[in-house]
């Protein structure tokens, strides 16, 4: 063990993301005596106006169809807490963990995928736009939250661990962090933890949306094995529960089992390549957490369904058709005639447009459009095109 430790902070293995070896900040700050740089992190993702705004950001279902379903800001709680306690069983760093969980869908658009498709195809001319790198803008441009830089600073690990993914194009404006998106490596295993928690925690709640909304009903279900020997088993012991119970009680069964399943089979593959730092997992052959290859196939196969009877299913096909339209019209009229923005951003769009040319305004208007909540998105799309509303 090197060095005193601060409050707060808890034993990680060598393997983890540590203060020895972290990157740092991009903008170097005194450390703090109480928290760790992690915890800092963690501290200013939840700080952040972008976070407020996950809880009007549809997941699956349209914010104002019920107030039991997930939203972005829930989801991102349930990965936070499925990665933490996987983070604590193989002694990685729970608070980057957390961090990075938190953080994750920080740049999603209003009307989830539907919104990021629709806002993709609008952007295609002007370099795209993709959720992932959109996430690492706000926490390393957009906040406004610090007197001395832009966005919030955040450590290289965490801003390694929210961008999962970047075509090697956009990696190479990256620098540093765009490297190993070209040198195919890998992340470190805090990262690896809370993209895997991401899937965990969306197959399982899905289910329960799925459920909720009658999409789906128990009965489709048991063509998924994983839910299928879990409702066996939960069904001959509580032969007599009644149905949300009995839903319930699945979906914490199934939860489970792959959470202890990715603690075993990580734990197994860091002890056997024998990784003794962070870089070492970072050079490592492949990604280190993981699901044993059994229970991958069932979480596989229990995607494809959610694929099939959830996300395509006519009413959300519906939803998606609706919000791809409203993304695209405010998009649209946003470019063509920026005088229609709020000064401050029609601002910003004539500064980018000066310096990178219409590239730079279609990224000012995406930026503004991807921050919208879905309920801001209907607002401003009545106000922009119903002659009767207020602008
Ligand atoms: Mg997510």
């Amino acid at each position: 063990m090197s060095g005193v430790m601060i409050t707060g902070e808890r034993f990680v293995a060598p393997y983890a993301a540590r203060r020895e070896t972290s990157r740092g900040r991009r903008y170097p700050e005194p450390v703090s005596e109480h928290r760790t740089e992690y915890q800092r992190d963690r501290d200013r993702v939840i700080h952040s106006n972008a976070f407020r705004r996950l809880v009007y950001k549809t997941q699956v279902f349209v914010n104002h169809e019920g107030d039991l379903y997930r939203t972005r800001l829930t989801h991102s709680m349930e990965v936070a807490q499925i990665a933490r306690s996987i983070a604590r069983a193989l002694h990685l760093d729970e608070d980057l963990t957390e961090a990075v969980s938190l953080a994750h869908d920080l740049g999603h658009t209003p009307f989830g995928h539907a919104g990021q498709d629709a806002l993709n195809a609008c952007m295609r001319e002007y370099g795209g736009f993709e959720h992932n790198l959109q996430s690492l803008r706000v926490v390393d441009e957009i906040e406004e939250r610090y007197a001395d830089f832009p966005g919030l600073n955040l450590t290289f690990e965490a801003r390694e661990g929210i961008l999962k993914h970047c075509s090697v194009n956009n990696a190479r404006q990256l620098g540093e962090l765009g490297e190993r998106f070209i040198e195919r490596r890998q992340p470190g295993l805090e990262a690896q933890l809370a993209n895997l928690a991401d899937e965990i925690a969306y197959n399982n709640h899905d289910v329960d949306d799925g459920l909720r909304a009658g999409l789906i009903a128990i009965e489709d279900l048991r063509d998924v094995r994983l839910f299928a020997r879990h409702h066996d088993a939960v069904r001959a012991a509580y032969p007599e529960l009644a149905s949300r119970r009995m839903v319930h009680e699945i979906i914490r069964r199934m939860i489970n089992e792959v959470v202890l399943d990715v603690i075993d089979t990580s734990g197994e593959r860091i002890a056997r390549t024998g990784v003794a730092s962070i870089d070492d997992v970072r050079n490592a052959d492949g990604q280190l957490v993981m699901m044993s290859a059994a229970v991958h196939a069932d979480h596989i196969a229990l995607k494809r369904f959610l694929g099939e009877h959830v996300y395509r299913h006519y009413r959300v096909l519906r939803m998606t058709a609706k919000a791809q339209r409203v993304l695209k019209e405010l998009f649209d009229a946003l470019f063509d005639d920026v005088r229609l923005l709020p000064e401050e951003y029609a601002d910003n769009a004539r500064a980018a447009e000066a310096e990178q040319g219409k590239a730079g305004r279609a990224r000012a208007v995406a930026d503004y459009v991807a921050g919208m909540t879905d309920r801001f998105a209907m607002l401003e799309h009545r106000r922009l095109f119903d002659p009767g509303g207020r602008t």
